[in-house]
């Protein structure tokens, strides 16, 4: 599970969601105002910051102004304020969303796994990508990522960016079996949810496109597909 730093000044609460995310298997570290959280991130920065708007010395805004300077982990904010400006404003110093009080701890729950998950996406997302920009090459396959370009035997495909997309994930990886639901989030994003079809039709089209070659995009039967070149 993650590293979590929460920052909430009413030791009540503090300590509420303490327990509720340590009963997820969270490991927790708790601050009680801005300048002890600014401390304890730059000596072992988490995974993920759940930080009050009203803080004594230093407030939530510009505690999350000054992590962003340095750190990319998921910040919510919790805040009293229901209004608009609070929200913009809070996404405006690179918080990644916002929780009004007073809110239940299922909602929180939910958010903090929706954040984490986008964090462990991001980094297979990384993993996956091909270092760097060169051109891969796998016979008369050839995929460009730094030009958006493939082509087969010296001759360009005209592919959608999804199917680029796709195809990019396959040359990069050979061998290895991706299932349908990583594909769509990794091709359409979180969003997408459900769509095991728009997978299906995308691999039948790229497969078209890829003429013969296209047989080399295998199904992985009970999982998805992969690419054996
Ligand atoms: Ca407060």
């Amino acid at each position: 599970m993650a590293s979590i730093l929460i920052v909430e000044d009413e030791p009540a609460l503090n300590d509420l969601l303490r327990t509720e995310l340590e009963a997820e298997g969270h490991v927790i570290r708790q601050a009680r105002d801005g300048p002890t959280a600014l401390r304890m991130v730059s000596e072992d920065a988490p995974q993920l910051v759940i930080l009050d708007w009203m803080l004594p010395g230093l407030d939530g805004l510009s505690v999350c102004r000054q992590l962003r300077q340095q750190h990319l982990m998921p910040i919510i904010m919790l805040t009293a304020r229901s209004e608009e400006v609070d929200r913009v404003l809070g996404l405006e110093v690179g918080a990644d969303d916002y929780l009004v009080k007073p809110f239940g701890m299922r909602e929180l729950l939910a958010r903090t796994r929706a954040a984490l998950r986008r964090v462990q996406l991001e980094a297979r997302r990384a993993q996956l990508s091909p270092a760097g920009d060169e051109t891969i090459v796998h016979g008369p396959l050839q995929v460009d990522p730094a030009a958006h370009r493939a082509s087969i035997g010296g001759t360009e495909l005209a592919l959608t960016p999804k199917e680029f997309e796709l195809l990019l994930l396959f040359a990069a990886n050979p061998g290895r079996a991706f299932n349908r639901e990583f594909l769509i989030e990794r091709i359409w994003g979180e969003a997408y949810e459900g769509f095991d079809r728009a997978v299906d039709n995308h691999i039948r089209r790229l497969r078209g496109k890829l003429g013969d070659f296209g047989e080399k995009i295998t199904t992985v039967w009970g999982l998805g597909y992969r690419f054996i070149p």
